[in-house]
């Protein structure tokens, strides 16, 4: 296949300063949580996408200096000559692939506390540390500390070079920069050169974009990062006017501007509350400003989104963090005319979750980032199947049809036996909530694969019973029937059932999904924190329902804190006038519960006080927790002579059905099995590890 002329402007070589692209596709800095801690992993999951057709590939954030020590986050970390080899893997690495090594040097000062260097951290003026670790604060620099900053940030770019790095950043965002926090009119309170006027403030930014290009400028392109939502008001609102004067006071000073958000919640900006290209009206008048090229973002995943934003001058390089993790050949895919085969990220931002967990990043879409080095694993390449074994699957949600997928990749014969009309198990439902649309991709890039895969037959409307299986004489057997909401209450806050709990008015999840609705007042318990009780909460109160959410949670859907979800969640509980009671667990439901609580009533208590309330509630949605549907399971390893009988030789359950947990979590248990299925791990750990280097002791 060849790719359709249309998009032939996405593969236009482009310079940069003193270098070429070789096309536009780009791919900006991102956290991954491996890092300095992680190299390999970081080094290979980066050539994975030099592989994958991206022209720039760039680090994440890089500390230069132990007063910037960002721990206990895992970023890219460039603190003297020691730290070369590692940034060196993944040059050589990206360079192999014919693309560009990008870093993104940074210091962060008064965002960190210094926590490991125990450093004191130091900004443009006094100021609390930002990072919620640690009640400590910045101290002010004086002339001494903004010249060992720039000597600092000079030697990282000479390292940064001597690590193989092509292009290299001068990173610009108030609040996590030391350059941004001294060009912020908000931050930045000095009296001296440096301060007061927008020429005093931006005098840094200037010093150190000049420094940089004067230490590695000949050989390497000098990009700004800066974030167009800079400049904040008197009012406390954006000043698009100060931010015109900052671009068009550097407008030809670097060789590249990439332009993006300054809050990360705007910038990776969740599908359910933002579409592809929501940066749009934000940064377009920056490419106007400037003859240098411009890179922006925007969870681009069509081509032809791509190409308005080139042909209609907001962008010259197609910049990508999310779409280049959920399918880090995404540029190959365009280029060789296999659009259908793109593996679109959904906005789920399970990739962000990693950073705030301090954990190696995992994507909802890609089971494979993440394991390039550690367990070997490709995202388009699977090895060939080692025998002629048959395999049933049961149940098509995301365990089952990514084991379906991946082993038909294998070669493998499969039978998918689903028992609903549709695939994708939950993900069939839970995206016709409110503004999960595009979760909905999770189903349809599988789908789309099995009309290629002659050898996977899909079975619709197929509920499986033990006979069934057996029927249908398999060598291996995979038990992906997903999980179902509780109705006892029992969560994290609970180990026993809520008592009262199987009152007649009583709902779960499942329920609503199945078109279930309920009578208000609805009480809706949420002691499972993640998106479930904040979407069901959205869902009947746009049905015009009085409805009450309580959580045991200091906030509402408080794990979604991780995704950047949370802030929107609460703002649109609280616009739509959904009541929210916090900290306050379930006592009991109704008179079942207790003597004295009324038919449409339930008691709730507070988590620390135990002081207890009643509230009026004509029905309860319970959102607590799940439980594995693994009765088939038990079922037919009860009697392995009747397996053994009709020639199955393995039972095994995956995803939910194994234990209930995240869909990236159960697409990651598909893809294991159809990897380990002839080629199980090694005892005991079962990928490779990096160890600290030891010191001299
Ligand atoms: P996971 O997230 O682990 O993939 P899901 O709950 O999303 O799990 O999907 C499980 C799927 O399995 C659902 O679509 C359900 O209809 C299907 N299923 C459950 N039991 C059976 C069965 N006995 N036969 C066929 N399909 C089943
Ligand atoms: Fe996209 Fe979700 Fe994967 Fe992140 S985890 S890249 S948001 S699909």
């Amino acid at each position: 296949m060849t790719r359709d002329p249309r998009y032939d402007i996405l593969f236009e070589p482009l310079k940069i300063g003193p270098l070429t692209a070789k096309n536009r596709f780009f791919q900006v800095p991102h956290c991954n949580g491996m890092g300095s801690v992680y190299p390999s992993s970081m080094a290979a999951m980066r050539a994975m996408k030099a592989e994958g057709g991206w022209a720039v590939i760039c680090t994440e954030e890089t500390d230069i200096h132990p007063s910037s020590d960002i721990t206990p986050i895992i970023e890219g970390r460039l603190w003297d000559d020691r730290d070369i080899p590692a940034f060196a893997r993944m040059t050589d690495a990206v360079h192999a692939h014919g693309a560009l090594a990008g870093i993104e040097p940074v210091h962060t000062a008064a965002r960190d506390a210094c926590l490991y260097s125990r450093e004191v951290p130091m900004s443009v003026t006094a100021r609390p540390t930002a990072t919620g670790y640690y009640p400590t604060q910045a101290r002010a620099m004086d002339k001494a500390d903004i010249r060992d900053y720039r000597r600092w940030h000079r030697e990282a770019a000479l390292r940064a070079r001597a690590a193989g790095f092509d292009l290299i950043y001068v990173y610009c965002r108030a609040g996590t920069s030391m350059n941004g926090d001294f060009l912020s009119r908000v931050m930045n309170r000095r009296t001296d050169e440096y301060g007061g006027s927008l020429e005093n403030r931006a005098r840094l930014l200037r010093e150190v974009l000049e420094d940089t290009h004067a230490a590695v400028g000949d050989t390497c392109a000098v990009a700004i990062r800066f974030t167009v939502d800079f400049a904040v008001g008197p009012g406390g609102e954006t000043d698009p006017e100060e931010t015109r004067d900052i671009v068009e006071m550097f407008a030809e000073v670097p060789d590249l501007w990439d332009v993006n958000i300054r809050e990360w919640r705007r910038d990776s900006m969740p599908s359910r509350f933002g579409p592809e290209g929501s940066q749009e009206d934000l940064v377009a008048f920056v490419k106007g400003m400037t003859s240098k090229p411009v890179v922006g973002v925007g969870r681009f995943t069509s081509p032809d989104t791509m190409v308005g934003q080139i042909e209609r001058g907001v962008l010259d390089f197609i910049g990508a963090a999310r779409p280049s993790i959920a399918d880090p050949f995404l540029p190959q895919k365009i280029e060789q005319g296999r659009i259908d085969e793109i593996r679109e990220c959904i906005g789920c931002n399970i990739c962000v979750s990693a950073d705030y967990t301090i954990v190696p990043m995992r994507c909802t879409q890609n089971p494979t980032i993440g394991e390039e080095w550690r367990k070997g694993w490709h995202p388009e390449r699977l090895p060939a199947k080692r025998s002629e074994d048959g395999i049933l699957i049961v149940g098509a949600g995301p365990a089952g049809i990514e084991a379906a997928r991946a082993l038909g990749e294998r070669g493998y014969g499969v039978t998918l036996a689903e028992a609903g009309d549709a695939l994708g198990g939950r993900v069939a439902d839970e995206c016709k909530l409110p503004g999960l649309a595009a979760w909905g991709r999770v189903r349809d890039y599988r789908a789309q694969q099995f009309i290629r895969l002659s050898n996977v037959e899909v079975y619709r409307a197929s509920a499986l019973g033990a006979d069934h299986v057996r029927e249908f004489a398999m060598l291996h057997v995979v038990l992906a029937t997903g999980a179902s909401w509780r109705r006892d209450g029992i969560g994290h806050q609970h180990d026993r059932a809520v008592p009262g709990a199987d009152a007649s008015n009583l709902f779960t999840p499942d329920d609503i999904l199945a078109g279930a609705r309920p009578t208000d007042p609805v009480l809706i318990y949420d002691d499972d924190h993640y998106y479930m009780g904040g979407l069901i909460a959205e869902q009947l109160r746009a049905e015009g329902l009085d409805v009450t959410l309580v959580t045991p949670a200091a906030d509402v859907s408080s794990w979604t804190h991780a995704t950047l979800e949370h802030v929107w969640i609460e703002q649109r509980l609280h616009e739509i006038g959904v009541t929210i009671i916090e900290k306050h667990a379930l006592a009991g439901i109704g008179p079942n519960a207790k003597a004295g609580i009324g038919r449409d009533a339930v008691e709730i208590a507070h988590v620390m006080s135990g002081r207890s309330r009643t509230l009026a509630a004509a029905s309860v949605v319970l959102v607590t927790s799940r439980i594995s549907n693994d009765a088939l399971y038990h079922e037919l390893t009860a009697d392995w002579d009747a397996l053994a009988a009709a020639g199955i030789t393995t039972v095994t359950r995956i995803g939910d059905c194994l234990a209930p947990s995240t869909i990236a979590a159960a697409i990651y248990a598909g893809h294991r099995y159809a990897r380990e299925l002839d080629t199980p791990p090694p005892d005991g750990v079962p990928f490779l590890r990096e160890l600290p280097e030891l010191g001299p002791f």
